[in-house]
């Protein structure tokens, strides 16, 4: 009799369990979806893939809210118009439903593509904490083909840089004589504290050699380098989700609580940004990362 009354129990705690997990599971995704880590389209094809997968088991309702721009209106109205019915789940939609849901997917978020033709200059940008700066070190050790910009700064070495290997570490008068002399191809001021620049010479002098030359650089210089040398390759560097860069973020521990919190906001508005690049690829695992960004240029015209 006691063990009647014990197997429910067991079996409630797992199924609650499990209800939090999958909770946690869609509400993760919803971040993803938020801040742009993930796109509609392929939390849709997991939806489809793995009807056991937390996008399967997500509220059509709170898919279409957690993709930008989309209110509460609007998600309606996007419902009606695909004949849709709200308490519908992503994994639950039919095959009618799932062509017009993907087919206004492609219409409202059009597909990233790249545009033909880089040259031979890869710019690495990302979030903040995104892991530009392992992935740009694993591809000076295992590509030492590619050469990678050693740029100039402002602030202070970490312990263990050494100054002309991972920056030149310049005053803020030496750094203002670079930019009138012309020497840096961009520079920007990084999370509002110190100078970093990129010096011209080295970049023009591999690239005159026929090397792909790799930049590590914040967004505002990406978006300088595209200005002055338009055919130059955008990689924007992706975390695997939102939690996982927060998580990144924290576990550095170099950072103070006020200083973490404005990182996480220049985080968002910096995915926000992944569309001017082109391309993506998703940091998850260094090696991985650092390899798929070297094979994007290898086919490059110069
Ligand atoms: P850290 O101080 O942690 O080495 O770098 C801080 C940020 O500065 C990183 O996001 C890095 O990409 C960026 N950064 C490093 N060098 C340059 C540069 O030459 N130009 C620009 N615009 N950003 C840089």
């Amino acid at each position: 009799m006691a063990e009647h009354r014990i197997v429910p129990e067991v079996d409630r705690q797992a199924a609650s369990q499990r209800a939090l997990e999958r909770r946690r599971g869609r509400a993760s995704i919803k971040r993803d979806l938020t801040t742009r880590v993930t796109t509609g389209q392929e939390v849709l094809r997991q939806a489809v893939q793995d009807p056991d997968s937390d996008a399967a088991t997500m509220r059509v309702t709170d898919f279409l809210l957690a993709l930008p721009a989309i209110g509460t209106g609007k998600r309606d109205r996007i419902l009606e118009e695909l004949h849709i019915s709200p308490v519908k789940r992503l994994g639950g939609l039919g095959v009618r439903q799932l062509a017009a849901l993907s087919g206004w997917l492609d219409e409202r978020f059009p597909p990233h593509s790249a545009r033909p033709g880089r040259s031979r200059l890869l710019v690495l940008a990302g979030p903040t904490a995104v892991g530009k700066g392992t992935v740009a070190a694993h591809i000076r050790e295992s590509h030492p083909q590619i050469h990678l910009s050693v740029s100039a700064t402002t602030r202070s070495p970490r312990p263990g840089e050494i100054d002309g290997v991972h920056y030149y570490f310049v005053d803020d008068e030496t750094f203002d004589r670079m930019i009138s002399d012309d020497q840096l191809l961009e520079h920007a001021t990084v999370h509002n504290k110190y100078r970093y620049g990129t010096p011209r010479g080295p970049v023009d002098a591999a690239l005159a050699e026929g090397r792909t030359v790799l930049l590590e650089i914040d967004l505002q210089g990406a978006r300088q380098v595209r200005a002055a040398e338009p055919s130059a390759t955008l990689v924007f560097l992706l975390p695997p989700t939102w939690d996982e860069l927060v998580q990144r973020l924290i576990g550095r521990g170099t950072e103070d609580a006020e200083e973490r919190a404005r990182r996480l906001r220049t985080a968002r508005k910096e995915l926000a940004a992944q569309n001017e690049f082109d391309y993506l690829v998703v940091n998850a695992d260094v090696a991985t990362a650092a390899r798929e960004v070297v094979e994007l240029n290898s086919g490059s015209a110069r």
